[in-house]
């Protein structure tokens, strides 16, 4: 983990003290945990508690939930009851027993530790834990694990679908970061081109190797997982999550909204799906070569309708206002905004290609949506953030202008 520790040694800012990686971790848990006090309080689910040494549970206090367990705040208030004098909280898991224990342990003023499980997504070493809270998925501010611990054997030997997930939610860099770049270049909004930097040379080396991710590679396994880490800690460099999740995840969290199902695709298979309609759509507005910029005309009503939830409105009034600014953007600044976006794409087709390669699922049907379904969604998104995106685009440009 090569980038990885160079960035950790540079931003001081950054609470990690340690990333160990190493074959059979696991097996020395005990001892790994007795240097974060005497009372350490572990949590794992069901189906990977039984990668541990059975002893390890009578010498170190556990919760084990069920391997179908979503991180909902009733779980968090579980955790949090029985960690009231604990020194330390363990999480031995991927995503979902990471955001329990960086939320709970968070609440309770804890350090926790953080044993990944799997190449799955980006929130080990991000500040922000995603938690259930009513039936939606609400992103609270947390913090970051005192120490990360990567067992090697168990990150290349996790189940298939959780790495190739992990990679889909890395491989929306592309679509991230020029809708970012968009919001910057049209408004001035705060960007920073340094957690892009710090993954360029690991990206080039996936896109290179992805195909050995089916094949369970040790070597290109750490390499995603290494990706993932600085992607986490690049939303901790730009205070919050502009570079990790910008338009095709708030798609994805749109979709989340209509279905309230959280657990029958994973948060990556979704981003598949979701990074692609972004590519495309970013593909086809830059290759506009002077757009038409006419107010949105949706009703609030639409977007109360397909999410119920109002609190929508006022977002959606604030991009009627940025879409009023850009009337009169010129030929001459758009040449120049798309020029500089293109610089750093990715084009859909490669996109595609690879997930296609490795059996992501990609396509709406995939994840059980109708084209129909599914697009309506896509021109609603815009409105459930404050962020500023292609989307927002999509919506103010002349319709014969985009098709
Ligand atoms: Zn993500």
């Amino acid at each position: 983990m090569h980038y990885l520790k160079q960035i950790l040694r540079q931003a001081e800012q950054i609470f990690i003290r340690e990333v160990t990686v190493d074959h059979h971790l696991a097996d020395s848990i005990c001892e790994i945990c007795t240097q974060y006090g005497n009372d350490i309080f572990l949590v794992a689910d069901e189906n990977i508690a039984k990668l541990l040494n059975k002893n390890v549970f009578n010498k170190i206090i556990n919760l084990i939930i069920p391997s179908n367990s979503t991180a909902s705040l009733e779980t968090v208030n579980l955790v949090r009851s029985k960690i009231k004098s604990s020194d330390s909280i363990v999480a031995f898991g991927s995503g979902t027993v990471n955001d329990i224990c960086k939320y709970a342990s968070y609440l309770e003023g804890k350090d926790y530790i953080s044993f990944p499980t799997a190449a799955s997504m980006n929130g080990y070493s991000s500040a922000n834990a995603s938690v259930l809270v009513d039936g939606y998925k609400k992103s609270f501010a947390a913090h970051l694990p005192k120490a990360i611990y990567i067992d090697t054997n168990i990150i290349a030997n996790a189940p298939l679908r959780l790495t190739l997930s992990g990679f889909a939610d890395f491989m929306c860099r592309s679509t991230v970061q020029a809708d970012w770049l968009l919001s910057h270049l049209l408004f001035g909004i705060e960007y920073n081109e340094l957690p892009f930097t710090f993954v360029h040379d690991l990206e080039q080396t996936l896109l290179r190797e992805y195909l050995a991710l089916a094949k369970r590679s040790k070597k290109v396994v750490l390499l995603l997982m290494e990706a993932l880490l600085i992607s986490g800690l690049g939303m901790v460099i730009s205070k919050g999550s502009y570079s990790a999740s910008q338009g095709e995840h708030m798609i994805a969290h749109a979709m989340e909204m209509v279905t309230k199902d959280y657990s029958s695709s994973l948060h990556g298979e979704k981003i598949a799906v979701t990074a692609i309609t972004m590519a495309n759509l970013q593909e086809k507005i830059l290759s506009i070569q002077n757009p038409i910029i006419k107010p949105t005309t949706l009703n609030v009503k639409h977007v109360i309708e397909c999410f119920g939830n109002t609190e929508f409105t006022k977002i959606l009034k604030q991009k009627q206002i940025l879409q009023q600014k850009i009337k009169e953007i010129s030929h001459k600044e758009w040449n120049n905004i798309s020029g500089l976006i293109k610089q750093n794409l990715l084009p859909a087709r490669r996109l595609q290609k690879m997930f296609e390669d490795l059996s992501i699922p990609h396509l709406p049907e995939h994840l059980g949506w109708s084209k129909e379904q599914y697009c309506k969604v896509v021109n609603l998104a815009f409105a459930t953030r404050d962020r500023f995106t292609f989307l927002d685009l999509a919506n103010c440009i002349k319709e014969s202008e985009v098709l």
